[in-house]
């Protein structure tokens, strides 16, 4: 099943041509905080035969008239696993990989949807980088998972794309900006993408392809990510995880359509624009990102 959030907060079951609206079912109106999907997540086994019943009853709307939104706005955490492919280690040319860094954290408030542009700040000298990643919604919570049952926490998966302001101050402040995490089109439910462990992934700058990569290539797999942000951390439904890029990171500017596209997950392409906020004495400094030379790689 697939999942949206659009026009402003309403709950929609989509096939990818057409969408069914399912707010009324899921318990709360669009109030602050917006909460309804995290509460569909939790109640999902129960509303399940609605929900699957939706698109065969009633209006639909045609799903590209919709604005989509980001599908979990209110998560109780966004955790991100750093340097999570040997190939991006080395373009970055660093040794502090995610099986011995673990998890740190965006602010929830950097979550955008497909229907939203990535939104540039204002920092000269700076240059601010898309991470092509599969994101991961927690369906059931726990806490010290097993990796032997750690998938029965995924609810599912989107598109995520982590954006990055590159530097060398704290990570948490380059990575949080507003629209910093685009995740969509949809939440694809676990059950309908099957085995994560080998999902091919792309990402284009226009008609560039700049990340292509198999999530078979992770360096701390899924499970395992699970089980580490569990062993500190309880996770909760809803709860996003960003997984880790592969190698290709690069410079994205205004006027810019960033397109990700993940093997029985989906595709979303976002827009890019130069806003006018953001600056800071923190990045007053340029900075200047050099790729590390890899071998054979396409640095
Ligand atoms: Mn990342």
């Amino acid at each position: 099943m697939k999942l949206i959030r659009y026009d402003g907060g309403r709950i929609g079951v989509t096939d990818g041509v057409r969408v069914a609206d399912v707010t009324r079912h899921c318990g709360v109106g669009e109030d602050w905080p917006p909460v309804a999907m995290n509460r569909l997540i939790r109640n999902f086994e129960t509303l399940r035969p609605v929900l699957e019943a939706a698109l065969g009853e009633g209006d639909t709307v045609p799903f590209d008239r919709v604005f989509l939104e980001t599908p979990v706005p209110w998560p109780n955490k966004l955790l991100a696993f750093p340097v999570n492919y040997h190939d991006h280690a080395a373009e970055m040319a660093t040794t502090g990989l995610a099986d011995v860094q673990g998890f740190f954290l965006k602010a929830n408030s950097s979550l955008s949807g497909a229907s939203e542009p990535i939104v540039l700040p204002d920092l000269p000298g700076r240059s601010v980088h898309h991470e092509c990643e599969l994101g991961v919604i927690i369906g059931k919570a726990g806490r010290q998972i097993p990796v032997e049952t750690a998938l029965d926490h995924v609810f599912g998966y989107a598109c995520l794309i982590d954006v990055t302001v590159r530097g060398r101050e704290e990570r948490v402040m380059r990575k949080s900006y507003d629209t910093f995490t685009p995740v969509g089109p949809w939440i694809v439910t676990a059950d309908e993408v099957g085995d994560p462990s080998a999902l091919e992934m792309r990402l284009w700058v226009g008609d560039e392809l700049r990340q292509h990569a198999n999530t078979r290539d992770l360096i701390v797999s899924l499970p395992e990510m699970i089980a580490v942000a569990s062993s500190a951390a309880t996770l909760q439904p809803g709860d996003v995880i960003a997984t880790g890029t592969p190698a290709g990171v690069g410079p994205i500017a205004d006027g810019d359509v960033v397109r990700i596209e993940i093997e029985r997950v989906g595709s979303m392409s976002v827009r890019v624009e130069q806003g006018a906020l953001g600056r800071n004495p923190v990045f007053a400094k340029p900075y200047e990102f050099k790729r590390a030379v890899v071998a054979g790689g396409r640095a």
